[in-house]
């Protein structure tokens, strides 16, 4: 690159000057050129905040009210020469803060994985066409379009603006948007006063404009004041907070219990207190569930990852719980739930209708007029007119691939062009013939989209194209067959219905001559005496996995409506075919603005489909459904949808089609646009709660069981049926193993199949507080039978201890088959078989049992005997007993629809 100029100044440049610095055209780089600047300047990142050291991550794991509790337990039991319980218990600080610091780096890891499957995208111009390419390569002299809703990926010198307003808050503090201009300003202007500039980071508020890259990365204007760029996800959720909470209430409350049983049994049982302190202790750490917050984490982390195999993309964890209740999903129709894949099939003029054959973008071997050669029939012109409009006041662009045809731009105008081919024009022949002076880009708001063109040789043309309704009333004549007659809006009514009848999707077609010297197109001038030139009605099949989402919804108890931009009629007739109903009537925006205040939370309750919407009305629809309790998901992609996303309880932005505003808004990001992965998302999310819903299930009840044993044993005055360091044990080796596989459980099969949970339902309903009593009790009735079976048979302690620890051990893994399955029985092969991380995990225990009770070593350290087989399988059998209570207590609830 030349640097004949200060670096800075290009705010202050001409365009040509800019462009010959840096060795750059208009038409952009080649790709291969682009891969050069890339090796020689570096990607156009900002450097990622730091990660936190990895010590520094192991400690915080080590910083708790529990975790200080039990190191001083470790030296209290060390100081009295217990060295064996002060280890166990040093051990179990330990394994938890290794467990819980791999499954957090895993979490993160799974997180920043995702987080760049929907990394951004900018449009360039490369060897002369418009490509879609990752922010992170561009490269100064890249040629950058932007439009409303985009963040600006480099610092540019705009070479093009067109009604261009950025939001520059991040870099100048100013909350209005800047509005942007193509001319070069002074050299002194402050970065605020740059209109001539559009820098990294800065949101495009409203309007289009292309421009060269001037700078990439650190050396871009934020990267030189700050290096940080977005936000970091943060780990945390709603529930994790809940669940965080109420392990560090129940902490102290255990050992406040703690310190009470241990007064107890020193003073009334008479207990020596260092016996008395360690039993306590080893009590405390068997009854915390301190590796609940991060096995939850792990919970969450998972349903991340499996929703992103379905191609949503979560932006903040909390909305994975979210999904799962969701009771309502508001979609857009156009690519969401149909195709997004537009071909022209009608084109109705002042005196005919031609039906236009063939479909996809593919114009070979089709012909518009199949009479080709023989008398012009009288509307040919007009058709021509009409096609002609079509390419003229449209941004696509066709490409020919390896998998046929494809878009670059709005799929609708893709089809247009398609048309235009089958008309038999050359796209680029025409385009550069009439060539565009200005454009009023489209948008949702005001319906249309138009531009003034060069016409050959001759006067200037104004050409409009839009929702027919909308562009009607812009008119006041129309192409008769002898010239311009007036507007007959009664027929064009009739055929607009006709064609939205059959689910079309229309756009009408206008034009205003204009004089050779106009230059600038303004709404005033293009609002009134239009001439109507007809409408092309265009097909968008429904996407089939939609339809079959869409029942799945149904079945789940969760509401779907359609808001769409779209004509009341194509809507429903298309939500029809999608089976939202049998043709279902739409409320129109205008409807719904004329909706008296006390009948509009219902009347929205009610409709299913919204149509010709504008991004207030979807605000509105989410909030109403919202009063009335229900859980929204919404769905949106322009720059305007922002504020409903937001709102939402999950707004979700469109991945292909959404504009970088609307991502940002969102909590998730559908990567391939389609309705079908918000279903899937919503299952998985069904799945993660029901999972946490298990982890919890299974820890608490499992703790309290050992520790009622002990608790038990010293208010009732007899031998304690599992020694100190025992129970530290038992729960060390389960912590890792068992506590952890809940959270790889897949989807129960009914996940589907019942109502969403309520909003505000806590994670301990009343269900799971009688869960954690009776099982409890369970294990704690298992135990003592065990113990003084033993003993009554005239085992020693010793023997009948390890028998009671085993005892425990083999319960927690029949109580793992039990709850794995909440709704439905374990009782199957499925069931019986497990996942894998049951069984590794079993497999594990195994093991562990077996060296616990038979090596010598762990003999000495533990205080066990060996058990005999006789005994194992007596162990075993009220295991069994075990489960079949248990399952007969799950039937018997949802026999009697207590299950929740
Ligand atoms: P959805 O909100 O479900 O995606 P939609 O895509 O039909 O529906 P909009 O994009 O807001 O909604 O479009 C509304 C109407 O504006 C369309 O029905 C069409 O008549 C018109 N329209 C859409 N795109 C263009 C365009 N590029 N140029 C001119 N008019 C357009």
């Amino acid at each position: 690159m030349k640097a004949e100029f200060k670096e800075d100044a290009y705010h202050a440049l001409s365009a040509e000057d800019v462009l010959a610095g840096i060795e750059a055209s208009p038409t952009g780089l080649s790709a291969t050129e682009a891969a050069q600047r890339l090796q020689l300047y570096g990607p156009n990142e900002l450097p990622a905040t730091p990660a936190r050291h990895p010590v520094v991550r192991f400690l915080s794991h080590l910083n708790n009210a529990l975790i200080y509790f039990l190191l001083a337990a470790a030296v209290v039991t060390w100081s009295l020469g217990h060295f064996v319980d002060a280890s166990v218990i040093l051990a179990v600080v330990l394994v938890n803060a290794i467990v819980g610091f791999i499954q957090e780096g895993k979490a993160e890891n799974a997180l920043n994985a995702i987080r760049n499957m929907a990394s951004p995208q900018a449009t360039v111009m490369r060897d002369g066409h418009r490509s879609r390419v990752s922010v992170a390569d561009l490269v100064p002299g890249d040629m950058v379009l932007v439009e409303a809703g985009d963040r600006v990926p480099a610092d540019l010198r705009l070479m093009h603006a067109r009604g261009l307003l950025i939001e520059e808050a991040i870099l100048t503090g100013e909350s209005v948007a800047a509005e942007k201009r193509e001319d070069p300003v002074p050299v002194e202007a402050a970065l605020g006063d740059r209109t001539s500039m559009a820098y990294f980071g800065t949101m495009v508020a409203a309007g289009q404009g292309s421009g060269v890259v001037v700078a990439t990365g650190v050396k871009t204007e934020i990267g030189r004041i700050s290096t940080l760029l977005g936000s970091v996800q943060e780990l945390t959720t709603p529930l994790l907070r809940q669940i965080n909470r109420f392990a560090r209430r129940f902490t102290w409350v255990t050992i406040s219990g703690a310190v009470l049983l241990f007064l107890f049994a020193v003073f009334a049982r008479g207990f020596a207190w260092p016996d008395a302190l360690i039993a306590i202790v080893a009590l405390s750490v068997g009854l915390v569930p301190e590796g609940l917050p991060a096995v939850i984490t792990i919970t969450l982390a998972i349903g991340v990852r499996r929703m992103a195999a379905r191609n949503a993309i979560i932006r903040r964890l909390p909305a994975v719980e979210t999904l799962g209740a969701t009771s309502v999903i508001c979609s857009d129709k156009t690519g969401t739930l149909t195709r997004n894949e537009m071909t022209v099939r009608r084109i109705v003029v002042c005196n005919d209708e031609i039906l236009v054959s063939g479909s996809g973008y593919s114009a070979e071997g089709e012909k518009l007029f199949e009479d080709e050669g023989s008398e012009m029939f009288p509307d040919r012109g007009h058709a021509l007119t009409l096609a002609r409009a079509g390419i003229l006041c449209n941004d696509a662009h066709l490409r020919k691939s390896a998998n046929g045809w494809i878009v670059h731009g709005d799929p609708m105008e893709g089809a247009l062009v398609t048309l235009a081919m089958k008309a038999g024009f050359d796209p680029e022949n025409i385009r550069a013939e009439w060539a565009r002076v200005d454009e009023i880009p489209f948008d949702a708001q005001h319906r249309f989209m138009a531009t003034l063109n060069q016409v050959p040789h001759g006067q200037k043309v104004i050409l409009v194209k839009g929702a027919p309704e909308r562009l009607l009333e812009m008119c006041s004549m129309q192409a008769g067959e002898d010239g311009q007659v007036p507007l007959d809006p009664g027929y064009w009514t009739v055929r607009i219905a006709e064609a939205a009848a059959e689910g079309e999707r229309i756009l009408g077609f206008a034009m205003k001559p204009a004089p050779a010297s106009a230059c600038r197109l303004s709404f005033g001038e293009i609002e009134k005496d239009l001439i109507f030139l007809g409408i092309m009605g265009f097909i968008d099949p429904p996407r089939e996995e939609a339809v079959a989402a869409i029942a799945e919804c149904h079945a789940a108890g969760i509401a779907v409506k359609m808001i769409t931009g779209d004509h009341a009629a194509t809507a429903a007739a298309i939500a029809s075919q999608l089976g939202l109903g049998d043709n279902p009537a739409a409320l129109t925006g205008h409807d719904l603005d004329n909706i008296r205040d006390e009948m509009f939370e219902a009347t929205v309750r009610e409709t299913v489909v919204f149509a010709r919407t504008n991004p207030e009305h979807k605000l509105q629809i989410v909030r109403a459904l919202q009063r009335g309790g229900a859980v929204v998901a919404m769905t949106g992609d322009g720059v305007n949808d922002a504020p409903s996303l937001k709102q939402a309880d999950v707004g979700i932005a469109m991945g292909q089609r959404g504009t970088e505003a609307a991502k940002e808004a969102s909590q998730m990001v559908l990567l391939d646009d389609n309705f079908a992965s918000i279903v899937s998302a919503v299952h998985e999310g069904r799945t993660v709660y029901d999972n946490i819903r298990k982890v919890v299930a299974w820890t608490l009840p499992t703790n309290g069981g050992e520790a009622l044993t002990v608790v038990t044993a010293i208010l009732f005055n007899f031998t304690l049926p599992m020694s100190p360091v025992q129970i530290l044990w038992v729960n060390m080796i389960t912590a890792v193993t068992l506590g952890l596989v809940l959270a790889f459980e897949p989807p129960e099969r009914g996940v589907m199949r019942r109502p969403p949970r309520a909003a505000d339902a806590g994670l301990l309903s009343p269900f799971l507080v009688w869960r954690v009593i009776f099982v409890s009790l369970l294990f704690l009735g298992g135990a003592l039978l065990i113990f003084f079976n033993a003993l009554d048979r005239g085992l020693d302690v010793e023997t009948a201890r390890t028998m009671v620890v085993n005892t425990i051990v083999i319960l927690e893994i029949f109580y793992l088959f039990n709850v794995r399955y909440f709704h439905m029985t374990s009782l199957t092969w499925r069931g019986a078989m497990g996942t894998s991380p049951v069984l590794i995990a079993i497999g594990v225990v195994f093991v562990a049992q077996l060296a616990f009770t038979y090596l010598p070593i762990m003999q000495r350290l533990f205080a066990t005997k060996p058990v005999s087989i006789a005994d194992g399988i007596l162990i075993i059998s009220v295991g069994v007993i075990a489960m079949v209570i248990l399952e007969g207590e799950k039937y018997l609830m949802r026999r009697f629809g207590l299950l929740d």
